[in-house]
């Protein structure tokens, strides 16, 4: 499905991220950015060695990435040119500032991808595995954040949302509607 804000396509689909044909996928990484479980190793596995390499480099001339923050590299053997690495935050009960630093690794993953003059991106669903982000909230923060860039920046053709699960898909599919 698709909804329009300005001249951006929000859209939603439920698939693989690392199959998806945009400009840069955003890899929900952790702060090491050496590689690690769910959509973060098939990314890699996808992509081949040179994304790791290119990860090494970085945490070699800047330290880890933080929480929130968002960096950029090739997309190796995937369809899409580019990968943009963000750390989501862990929830701990959302006492920590979990729901501002999930706002944070979406919005500096769309800072980064205009610098980088990219047009089309998808984003999984940041947080929601292995960090246990309660999804409802979580897609909540999501889209708002994307509209709300994505009203003040024009660049951007298309936004994509892409979800693994069925119930996931039914949650953002809820919000963009209303
Ligand atoms: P985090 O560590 O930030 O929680 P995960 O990768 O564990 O990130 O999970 C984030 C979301 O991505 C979950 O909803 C998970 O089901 C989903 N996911 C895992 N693998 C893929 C994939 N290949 N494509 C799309 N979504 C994926």
């Amino acid at each position: 499905m698709t909804i329009r804000i300005g001249s951006t396509a929000l859209t939603l689909v439920q698939g693989d991220i690392t199959q998806q044909e945009v400009d840069a996928i955003v890899n929900a990484a952790n702060s090491s950015l050496m590689g690690g479980g769910g959509g973060d190793g098939a990314i890699h596995r996808a992509g081949g060695p040179q994304i790791l390499e290119e990860c090494k480099v970085y945490v070699a001339q800047h330290g880890q990435l933080p929480t929130g923050e968002a960096m950029i590299t090739s997309g190796g053997r995937m369809k899409a040119k580019y990968v943009i690495h963000t750390v989501g935050p862990v929830w701990h009960g959302g006492g920590n500032r979990e729901e501002e630093l999930l706002s944070n690794a979406y919005h500096n993953s769309l800072k980064v991808a205009v610098e980088n003059g990219i047009k089309t991106i998808a984003f999984p669903s940041i947080s929601t595995g292995i960090y246990g982000f309660p999804i409802d909230r979580a897609a909540k923060i999501a889209v708002d954040t994307v509209k709300n860039f994505v009203g003040k920046n024009r660049s951007l053709t298309e936004v994509r949302f892409v979800t693994f699960s069925q119930s996931d898909y039914d949650i953002y599919q809820k919000l963009l509607t209303s």
